[in-house]
């Protein structure tokens, strides 16, 4: 031990044994402060503390029990150890002594020996107190600061379990090994199992939760690489049940955490829109009373089918076909019966002409056009007379036709190959010059040009 800075307050009324203990405390290394009574004892702890007092019981005024008594009353000095001097023919009751708070009795004459023994005993006792006493304090200190951080944490938990569960999106938190060790309500409710029954089980076990093949690995890859990844996925659950679901599939931990949103609202609601899109457009571009391709379509096809033949310097024909004496049929058997046979001979042209390139449009009231890319005046002709075949096979009655007794059509038929100094409208005013020659002929017949 340091004994230079141990100090011992020697408190004793006979001055030879304050004069005894100091030189035997001295010489051994202590640091000593002798009082003669205890008011004076008082004075010089004030000054500052002594590591260990010494302190004689009989004693004029306030004797040695008064002393310890108050000393261990005061917080301050309440742990500085107080050992009793009595002498041999003194009778002094120890038991009180102890039970104040005194540590030890020192008996007059002094045993050198036996008194820095028991002094040197005692300041070690009083450090291993006090060593004790940090280190419980520590303890303590640590015991709180953890309960303070359990408390915390069960907070955090409890906040985020209440995000979780009131959350509308499904939350997924599988281990390494991709089995299930977090969940919220919602995805519990989406699975049809309770917490007990869904934590632990494997990914591929939470049917019928079934996902695209290709999900399982890329979620390994996601625990192993730490990259994240997001996908629309239809998953199905059942025959009847499916779901659109936006994925989005992150590390958390060593493991994999999975957001999934359902959007089936959203893509229903986008696949109905790209229906009736569809839908608009091909409105947009057949005829309504003959549901074949109408004006609009047929002018975005020749323009197609123009610069195709401009470019490959091949043949182009357009056929114009017209009702011969149409007026007199909607005259004599009503508009309505017209509009039948306008669909009849639509559908009957619409049979002849079979090569995708090619189309067929109505052009406007009774009259049909006919696109043909990369056909020859041979050709055109060929399918100008097929058409008339189809429209006499249709066996329509026109009593007032003054051609046949049958519907009929006048066709046209010119061939251009388009080069810069031709247009479009140059074909098709070649294509209706026929078409008059054709009705001016005699109607039923077919002029090329
Ligand atoms: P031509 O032999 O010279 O062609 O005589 P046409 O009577 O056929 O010719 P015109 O141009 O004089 O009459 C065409 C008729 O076609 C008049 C019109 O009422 C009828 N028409 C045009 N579009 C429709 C339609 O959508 N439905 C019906 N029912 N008739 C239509
Ligand atoms: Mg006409
Ligand atoms: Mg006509």
């Amino acid at each position: 031990m340091n004994n230079t800075i141990t100090n011992i307050l020697i408190v004793d009324d006979t001055p030879a044994n304050l004069r005894l203990l100091i030189g035997m405390l001295r010489n051994a290394g202590y640091k000593v402060r002798p009082a003669n009574n205890g008011e004076r004892a008082f004075l010089a702890i004030k000054e500052y503390l002594p590591d260990l007092i010494l302190l004689d019981i009989m004693m004029p005024g306030m004797d040695g029990y008064e002393v310890c008594k108050r000393l261990k009353a005061d917080e301050q000095t309440r742990d500085i150890p107080v050992i009793f001097i009595s002498a041999l023919n003194e009778t002094v009751d120890k038991v009180k002594g102890f039970s104040i708070g005194g540590v030890d009795f020192i008996t007059k004459p002094f045993q050198v020996e036996e008194v820095l023994a028991r002094i040197e005993m005692h300041l070690t006792l009083q450090r291993v107190q006090q060593q004790l006493k940090s280190q419980n304090v520590q303890l303590q200190t640590e015991i709180i600061r953890r309960k303070q951080l359990e408390l915390a944490l069960s907070k955090s938990k409890e906040k985020l379990e209440c995000f979780m569960d009131s959350a509308t999106d499904y939350f997924f938190h599988f281990d390494q090994n991709l089995n299930l060790i977090d969940i919220n309500q919602i995805a519990l409710q989406l699975l049809g199992l309770d917490k007990k029954e869904a934590l632990g089980k494997q990914l591929t076990e939470l049917s019928p939760y079934v996902q695209p093949a290709e999900r399982y690995e890329q979620y390994q890859e996601v625990i192993r690489t730490g990259k994240s990844f997001s996908v629309d996925d239809r998953v199905i659950f059942s025959q009847h049940k499916e779901m659109y679901q936006s994925i989005k599939a992150f590390k958390v931990g060593d493991g994999l955490g999975i957001i999934a949103t359902d959007i089936t609202e959203r893509e229903i609601v986008k696949q109905t829109l790209e229906e009736a899109n569809k839908m608009l457009q091909s409105l947009a571009s057949l005829d309504g009373l003959t549901q074949i391709p109408n004006r609009r379509r047929f002018d975005e096809h020749l323009r197609h089918a123009w610069q195709e033949c401009l470019y490959t310097q091949q043949s182009l024909v357009l056929i114009l076909a017209d009702v011969d004496y149409f007026k007199y049929y909607n005259d004599n058997y009503g508009h309505l019966a017209g509009d039948i046979v306008l669909k009849q001979v639509a559908m009957a042209i619409e049979q002849a002409v079979r090569r995708t390139q090619d189309l067929a449009a109505r052009y406007g009231g009774e009259e049909f056009a006919v696109i043909l890319p990369n056909t020859d005046i041979k050709g055109g002709l060929s399918l100008a007379e097929q058409i008339q075949q189809e429209i006499e096979q249709l066996n329509i009655s026109h009593d007032f036709s003054e051609v046949d007794q049958y519907i009929t059509l006048s066709m046209g038929v010119a061939m251009f190959v388009p080069d810069e100094q031709l247009t479009i409208e140059d074909l098709i005013k070649s294509a209706d010059k026929a078409l008059y020659a054709a009705k001016e002929a005699g109607r039923n017949r077919i002029v090329t040009r």
